[in-house]
């Protein structure tokens, strides 16, 4: 199956019936057709083998194709493929909630006990959004219809989670349909910042502005907690979001932790949230949840939330459902990748990671127009430009064209490395091997070192 002819094959019926996601289908490369993948490596149908530093859209968790995720799912497959969820249950999914359950953290009584399942991060943000805003409808409180976001903020492409996702760009034609949100900022950091407490002071006092002026007509924050991924793999320490959420949390507003891209390893514990002592009161989990087999969501809300959503008539309950509703083979896929963390010692493999990324690092930083160098569990990123103060250095231009020309040329060498603009990052699935992650970091240095004149003013 992987001559040339079949090659062409794929190639030739995709270009002419297939529409492809956040890019400029007239201009595009050609997409390249996959045969088959396996641990960190995707093989084309030609042959190539590209090592996946993506994370497949940062998905992937313990590598691709694992057999052990693949023998549940066609175990299940075999048994129960699929039934309707309303009135109906099955083992995978109240076995799965309990799991996830019991994973995410608690603190002292406060924890996240209700499983709300849909099918992907959008469904997941846009189901969180509906409970914080409907909650309030229920207590009989209809002044709250603002909700509150960071700037820069990712969470999904239907009208909710572009609402609360406007900063990131991405949503021009739409502005005058989305929802009214307010942005606050969100104090980046990296390794070798000197002024993280100066901005992250100045954050807080926007903050407080905002609170102080429309505290009481928000319904609900939401934010990505650590990390902003789309945006550019933008960082934050711990206790900037934990301030953050303490003095939402303080207004009586809902928090809502979007752990789409961060959960399941993502930052080096299983939940980002985690590292800041942060209990949200509504956490959305998708991509790594079934370890990048199947698309799956779900949203889980505090006993708090869940239970203004009680009484005797439907006028309260959450009016909300997909087709697919806690699809059994996603449960299945996603209990098969909850068990590997404990049998692959994924969390290691991940600190293993970081490791060899902070050395990578240490070396990039030194390289002519590689600025704000930062690593948290599997992720690194750098930002290429000139620098020119605090404030750029640069900025993720999302347009740029700086980023496919070092895509292709990534590509060219093996290496899946999508930049954000100007946004170089690595996300590899754990199962790396050290061998491979040394030569894709040795590989990406190289390809600095050619393409400096692109970024870097002389
Ligand atoms: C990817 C992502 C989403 C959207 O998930 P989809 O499955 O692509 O709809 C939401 N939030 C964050 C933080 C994401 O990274």
């Amino acid at each position: 199956m992987n001559d040339a002819r079949n090659t062409s094959g794929t190639v030739e019926l995709d270009q002419r019936h297939v529409w492809h996601p956040f890019v400029q289908e007239q201009t595009a490369p050609a997409p390249l057709p996959v045969a088959r993948a396996s641990g960190a490596s995707l093989f084309l149908e030609d042959g190539r083998e590209i090592l996946d530093l993506a994370a497949s859209w940062w998905v992937n968790v313990h590598g691709h194709s694992h057999p052990a995720i693949a023998e549940a799912l066609a175990e299940q497959a075999r048994t129960l493929e699929h039934v309707i969820f309303a009135g109906f249950t099955h083992a995978p999914a109240a076995r799965l909630a309990e799991a996830l359950v019991h994973a995410l953290p608690r603190i002292d009584d406060r924890g996240l006990d209700r499983v709300f399942y849909t099918d992907n991060g959008s469904t997941a943000v846009e189901a969180a959004l509906k409970m914080a805003f409907q909650s309030w409808r229920n207590q009989g409180e209809r002044r709250r219809t603002l909700f509150l976001a960071f700037e820069g903020a990712y969470h999904g492409d239907t009208f909710g989670a572009m609402s609360v996702g406007r900063s990131s760009g991405f949503y021009g034609p739409f502005e005058d349909v989305l929802l009214k949100v307010r942005f606050t900022p969100f104090a980046e950091t990296w390794l070798d910042d000197e002024n993280v407490d100066a901005r992250e002071a100045a954050a807080l006092a926007e903050l407080d502005a905002i609170l102080e002026r429309d505290g009481r007509r928000i319904a609900g924050f939401i934010a990505e907690p650590l990390v902003q991924g789309a945006s550019g793999m933008r960082m934050c320490r711990p206790q900037f979001l934990r301030a953050v959420c303490d003095r939402v949390a303080a207004q009586g507003i809902p928090v809502i932790l979007d752990e789409v891209m961060t959960g399941f390893g993502r930052t080096g514990t299983l939940f980002a949230m985690e590292q800041a002592g942060v209990v949200p009161d509504l956490v959305c989990l998708s991509k790594g949840l079934t370890g990048g087999f199947l698309p799956m969501a779900v949203t889980v809300a505090s006993k708090a939330i869940y239970e203004t959503f009680l009484g005797q008539d439907f006028s309260t309950a959450f009016a909300h459902g997909h087709s697919y509703t806690a699809n059994p083979l996603g449960c299945a896929a996603a209990l098969a990748s909850l068990a590997l963390f404990e049998s692959e010692q994924t969390l290691e493999r991940i600190a293993a990671i970081r490791a060899a990324n902070l050395r990578w690092l240490a070396e990039a930083a030194t390289l002519p127009g590689v600025h704000r160098p930062r690593a948290l569990g599997s992720i690194a990123a750098v930002n290429l430009g000139p620098e020119v103060g605090d404030g750029i250095g640069g900025e993720v231009d999302y347009y740029s064209s700086l980023g496919p020309k070092l895509k292709a040329r990534f590509l060219e060498l093996g290496l899946l490395v999508r930049p954000l603009g100007n946004v170089i990052y690595v996300m590899p699935p754990a199962c790396i091997a050290p061998e491979e992650l040394a030569r894709a970091h040795a590989v990406i240095l190289d390809v600095l070192r050619e393409t400096a004149p692109l970024y870097v003013k002389s």
